[in-house]
């Protein structure tokens, strides 16, 4: 049997490990979540989305000597230029509530009529630290945004997040629905796409 290859995964939220896990293990790769091998977290300073991504790899693959994967994702918004952006977590402040961003943004949109936002997914994948040409593949997501709250399920903005061809929030339709229309969804696929062309 072909020895498996080693990758860490900058992120430690379990959800996304098993993702990429089952994604990635047909192509022959092992995704080891970064916490396992000691590494924290990486500063995200910048204010986009694929910096970040970046930014987090690097720390990963420098200090495990591995290739690494990570992601960076959030919502923007029209109205607002494009916030919360990168911000998308700690939209309302810390600590970090869905709950309080929710409100925040549905404060903000009080008198907005143009309500499109969208979802974006960068993922990145280097194979060290230094890697001149890293793996960048993007998904986006559009919607609208509610005036409010609706369904139970998904995370985060979805309970505001309105798919007009659906009739539904993102909150309302279920997980694998989610999982091959949403943001994440279209990265993954476009980072296999070029993860197959290089194998
Ligand atoms: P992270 O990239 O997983 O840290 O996500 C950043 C933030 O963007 C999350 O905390 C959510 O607020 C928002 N976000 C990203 N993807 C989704 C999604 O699929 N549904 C709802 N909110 C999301």
């Amino acid at each position: 049997m072909k020895e498996m290859k080693k990758l860490v995964m900058a992120s430690n939220n379990v959800g996304k490990l098993r993702e990429f896990q089952a994604l990635l293990a047909p192509l022959g790769w092992e995704v080891i979540p970064q916490s396992e091998l000691g590494v924290g977290e990486a500063e995200e300073p910048h204010c986009t989305f694929v910096e970040n991504a970046l930014a987090k790899a690097r720390h990963a693959a420098q200090a495990t000597g591995l290739p690494a994967l990570a992601d960076d994702s959030g919502i923007c918004i029209h109205a607002l230029g494009g916030a919360p952006g990168v911000q998308s977590a700690r939209f309302a402040g810390e600590p970090k509530s869905d709950e309080n961003n929710n409100a925040l943004l549905l404060e903000k949109l009080q008198d907005a009529t143009d309500r499109s936002a969208h979802y974006v997914c960068v993922l990145v994948m280097v194979h060290s630290a230094d890697d001149p040409q890293p793996l960048i593949a993007e998904g986006e997501w559009h919607g609208e945004i509610l005036r409010e709250p609706r369904g139970s399920g998904g995370f985060g903005y979805d309970p505001l997040f309105w798919l007009a061809d659906l009739g539904q929030s993102a909150a309302e339709i279920p997980a694998q629905l989610k999982n091959t229309l949403s943001h994440r969804g279209a990265a993954c696929r476009h980072l296999l796409e070029r993860l197959k062309a290089q194998a």
